[in-house]
């Protein structure tokens, strides 16, 4: 049997890098869900789509075929063939990934791809739904969050970093805008499973959070292990 581990979050938390060296460091395959929504997002505003309408939306939902696969353990991911990954990173796929991802039709599409990755390998799975929605069996589930104005500012140096102008209240008003969307959804919405083991990564550096999750997952492999004895 496959050992997942679930790490949900809001925006910014530092979750995909954070995910992404602790995956490495225990061998197991990354997945970062926020990809596949990213990919469906640019795919319908390529496609000039309305997704408030139903009808447009199940359309255009009906010729879209996303995949994952990985390039040098990087994770990438394919939308009809096409590798988006360089492109599902701007604000307005930001945007359209997060209005998109509160329709059900879109949060359908994709579960079972990743209900089907995790059954088949030991997966470090980040999301916002994972451990509530898509593996609510994970062995170990992990509420990753850090502060809005952290977040802010982590967010602030990396587009500075790129050479992108931006001001931090935008930036943190667009945050809690995305918050709220995500918390406060229908379907699926952002929230703490009652399992979930809680890691605010505010006043941690990166590598004492990869620290802290590889423990929790450490402890947690032996006791499944001593379980099986
Ligand atoms: O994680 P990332 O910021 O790349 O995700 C983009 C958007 O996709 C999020 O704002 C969220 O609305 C949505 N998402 C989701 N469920 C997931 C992963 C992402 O609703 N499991």
């Amino acid at each position: 049997m496959s050992f997942n581990i679930a790490i949900d979050g809001p925006a910014g938390a530092g979750k995909s890098t954070i995910a992404k060296r602790a995956a490495r460091e225990l061998q197991f395959i990354y997945v970062d869900t926020g990809a596949m929504y990213r990919a469906i997002a640019y795919g319908l505003l390529q496609t000039g789509t309305d997704v408030e309408d139903g009808q447009a939306l199940a359309e255009a939902l009906s010729g879209m075929d996303v995949s994952i696969g990985y390039e040098n353990g990087e994770q990438q991911v394919y939308l009809n063939g096409e590798n988006v990954s360089g492109v599902i990173r701007t604000e307005a796929v930001s945007r359209m990934a997060s209005t998109a991802a509160a329709k059900p039709q879109v949060r359908e599409m994709l579960k079972n791809l990743q209900q089907d990755l995790a059954r088949r390998e030991n997966v470090l799975m980040d999301g916002r739904d994972i451990g509530t929605m898509i593996l609510p069996d994970a062995q170990l589930k992990i509420y990753l969050t850090a502060s809005v104005h952290t977040r802010a500012e982590r967010r602030y140096r990396e587009l500075v970093e790129r050479g992108e102008s931006c001001s931090l209240e935008e930036i943190e008003a667009d945050i809690r805008e995305r918050d709220f969307r995500d918390m406060n959804r229908e379907t699926a919405p952002l929230c703490q499973a009652e399992d979930a083991v809680l890691v605010d990564s505010s006043d941690m550096t990166i590598e004492e959070a990869v620290q802290r999750i590889l423990t929790l997952a450490r402890e947690r492999m032996q006791e499944k292990t001593g379980d099986i004895e």
